[in-house]
């Protein structure tokens, strides 16, 4: 099952991976980061196709998925 994991510290909550994912994985979170951003967190997990729309879209290189 793809793993996916986002690097909390270098997200600013742009939202463009949430848009990017044809699966709804994505979601912005309530936790803001250092820098005040409420970064995205896995929503659904389990839904994941692995595409990696998401890791394309993020302009900071946020998101790794783990086959
Ligand atoms: S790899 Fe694809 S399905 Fe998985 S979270 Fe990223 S965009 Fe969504
Ligand atoms: S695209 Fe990257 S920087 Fe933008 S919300 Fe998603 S993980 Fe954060």
């Amino acid at each position: 099952m793809p793993k996916v994991e986002i690097n909390s510290k270098v997200c600013k909550a742009c939202e463009l991976c949430i848009l990017n994912c044809p699966k709804g994985v994505l979601a912005l979170g309530k936790e803001s980061n250092p820098s005040g951003y409420h970064y995205v967190t896995v929503v659904n997990q389990d839904a994941c196709i692995a595409c990696k729309m998401c890791a394309i879209a993020c302009p900071d290189a946020a998101i790794e998925i783990y086959k």
